[in-house]
């Protein structure tokens, strides 16, 4: 079907990694991490109008055995909302900020983008609590910088731009990141000043650069790999979600959201690093950090045995090593180490017999160097840098 994927282990380990770099930068930000239920209930989310189709288009729904209408989880506020009522009661219980990475279910009308628009993907979505405004803004702030940092470690950092958006339903504005790429089904106008873009979508309410009142001079596509939204109490005033603030006085808790969609990621990433034939992943996120493909012709046995020494000596290290043992020609295995794209490739092989190297090819900057494999401590340490 379009719009459903599954995921073989390098792939998968590549997309832990993206979740691992999305959770270290969450938990820095003092955000915990929750997992809610995908099975929603029609009855909460009528409370807040969300269940209708003529208000949310992309339900999948079914019903439960005793006939109670249920749906399949497209996002998160009421179910948090409604779950922290029996958490949140004084000034005291706020700020706080909490997150999940789970599966998320969206009868999307075109799903043509591969892994980039899934009916059923992966998102991370966090929400904030606070006591009011101010509180509420140091937090989104905070939260757009940590956005900025995941972006930047996935590789992300020069093309992706803040882009102001529509859809906050209490400030003007939405938070998008927009990472540019013409597998991308947005369109932005880009500040000829600052690294800040505006969705066509708004463009009429904001001819200039909301920042630094910048031309807003050319448009690119771009693909929305984040989007953080400033919530008021919109669902808390509907939900019941108040606090008792300092003066006794019952008030609603202040809330935002913020998405990251990991799955949509790992194919911008792939948009960005890839043509026809191969794929370099980031370090980051590649799913081994080193892949040594061995060439054994006639000697085969030492080549095998110093290229599991080497191996060895690698895992013990701290490096993520995969071995290509196979017994296939080393045409076929450069071609498939082309694909899985791991950025850090080591051959060992004849040179290994002549002189005792190892022959590294650093993919991702096109260093390409031969080492004495009993020099092997410098390449680790090489590698750690
Ligand atoms: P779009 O406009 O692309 O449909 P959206 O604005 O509906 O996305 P949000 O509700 O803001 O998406 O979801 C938060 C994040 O989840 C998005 O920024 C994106 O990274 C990711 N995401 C949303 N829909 C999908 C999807 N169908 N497949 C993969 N990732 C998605
Ligand atoms: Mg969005």
């Amino acid at each position: 079907m379009a719009g459903v994927y599954d995921y073989l282990p390098l792939g998968l380990l590549t997309l832990n990694n993206i979740n691992r770099v999305i959770r270290e930068e969450m938990n820095s930000i003092g955000s915990q991490e929750i997992l809610l239920s995908t099975l929603q209930n029609q009855e909460l989310w009528s409370a807040t109008n969300r269940w209708q189709d003529d208000q949310v288009d992309v339900w999948f729904k079914t019903e439960l055995r005793t006939g109670t209408s249920v749906g399949l989880g497209f996002t998160h506020e009421e179910p948090l909302t409604n779950l922290l009522r029996d958490h949140v009661n004084s000034y005291r219980d706020l700020p706080f900020s909490t997150y999940q990475i789970q599966t998320k279910f969206r009868n999307e009308t075109r799903a043509k983008s591969g892994i980039m628009r899934g009916r059923e993907f992966l998102m991370k979505d966090m929400y904030s609590f606070s006591k009011n405004e101010e509180e509420h803004n140091v937090f989104y702030e905070n939260a757009k910088r940590a956005y900025l940092k995941v972006f930047g470690r996935l590789g992300l950092g020069q093309k992706t731009y803040v882009t102001f958006a529509a859809g906050g339903s209490f400030s003007k504005y939405s938070h998008e990141f927009q990472t540019l790429t013409s597998a991308g089904e947005d369109t932005i106008s880009i500040c000829d000043k600052c690294h800040v873009a505006v969705n066509k979508e708004i463009i009429a309410d904001q001819p200039n650069c909301p920042v630094c009142g910048g031309n807003l001079s050319h448009e690119e596509k771009g693909v929305e790999v984040g989007n953080i939204f400033s919530l008021g109490t919109r669902f808390s005033d509907i939900l019941g979600l108040n606090f008792v603030d300092e003066g006794g006085q019952k008030k609603a808790v202040v809330m935002g959201c913020y998405g990251i969609g990991p799955s949509r990621l790992m194919g911008t990433i792939i948009e960005l690093n890839s043509n026809e034939s191969s794929v370099v992943w980031p370090r980051e996120v590649a799913p081994f950090d080193v892949h040594i493909i061995e060439i054994l012709g006639k000697e085969g046995e030492e080549i095998r045995s110093a290229g599991e020494g080497l191996y060895d000596a690698l895992k013990r290290a701290g490096v993520d090593v995969l071995y290509d043992d196979r017994n296939i020609s080393a045409g076929e295995k450069f071609a498939d180490a082309d694909l899985i794209g791991i950025p850090v490739r080591v051959v060992i092989g004849r040179k290994y017999l002549e002189k005792g190297v190892i022959e590294v090819n650093e993919r991702d900057n096109g260093k390409e160097q031969e080492v004495l494999l009993k020099d092997v401590d410098s390449l680790v340490e090489a590698l750690q840098k």
